[in-house]
């Protein structure tokens, strides 16, 4: 689905990511982790076309990601961003619809898919609020229905949950899980490692720009990787319920 080759990317002159490489298949659940600065979400904007590798390729379904235009991504690829901010007081449904403009599609065809994006995130009580106007609960949904508006097979994420409480967090993962469901390939950054071990399918750890560590959550969530990337000591146990490493701060 997605073939991550050797890619050399940074900021300036500043390398980030340092021949990283990374090969994603489809309807994968990812979570990424990893300590600040280390690269996580200038992945996911080299990904979908923000930046350009330095070195390397990115290949999407085979095709090199630098030969697509835009929209050619847009519509293969949705991307929420850590931050959202609206400077113009659209409607939550004009937002979502944004969504479409990659598909040049028919007006109606459009609104039904908005529709389907809002049902399906919740959010169509929200559909004449305006977006300025929202809880960080209400506008993490809304940008996830204007991503899922694109009708993408791949959705990346950037810390979805950062300022949600526990229940809109749970409904965000309960979400994400249903979209796998429906066959999309789902790749997050997560900053809640037991988040990551509870959803994930597979756990990618960058540190310093590389990709240190890739495997099962029962292997990735382990007390010595978790002290090498962070550089903290924990306890973890086995959730009872899940059976899932489950991270206790000492
Ligand atoms: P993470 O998401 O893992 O916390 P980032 O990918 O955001 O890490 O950042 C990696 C490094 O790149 C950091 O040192 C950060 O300061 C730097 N960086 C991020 N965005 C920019 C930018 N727009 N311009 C310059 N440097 C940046
Ligand atoms: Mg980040």
């Amino acid at each position: 689905m997605l073939d991550i080759i050797n890619i050399t990317v940074g900021y300036k002159h500043f390398p980030v990511l340092k021949e990283l490489s990374l090969r994603i298949k489809e309807n994968e659940f990812l979570g990424i982790i990893g300590p600040n600065g280390s690269g996580k979400s200038t992945l996911l904007r080299t990904i979908c076309g923000i930046l350009q590798p330095w070195d390397g390729k990115i290949l999407l379904q085979g095709v090199e990601i630098s030969r697509l235009t835009k929209k050619e991504i847009a519509r293969k690829i949705g991307y929420v961003p850590q931050l959202s901010s609206f400077a113009f007081p659209f409607t939550c449904e004009e937002i979502v619809l944004m969504g479409r403009y990659a598909h040049d599609g028919h007006r109606k065809r459009d609104y039904e898919v908005v529709n389907w994006a809002m049902e399906l995130t919740d959010t169509l009580t929200l559909k004449r609020r305006k977006i300025n106007e929202l809880s960080g609960g209400e506008l993490q949904r809304v940008v996830i229905a204007r991503a899922l508006a694109q009708e993408p097979k791949i959705l990346l994420l950037d810390e979805p949950t950062v300022h949600l409480d526990i229940n809109h967090r749970m409904e965000i993962f309960k979400l994400l899980w249903e979209l796998k469901l429906h066959g999309i390939t789902i790749i997050t950054v997560l900053h809640d490692l037991n988040l990551a071990s509870e959803y994930s399918k597979r756990v990618v750890v960058i540190t310093d720009g590389k990709v240190v560590y890739d495997g099962l959550p029962q292997d990735i969530i382990d007390k010595e990787i978790i002290k090498r990337t962070y550089g903290i000591d924990v306890n973890i146990i086995k959730n009872p319920l899940s059976r899932l490493p489950l991270i206790l701060p000492r």
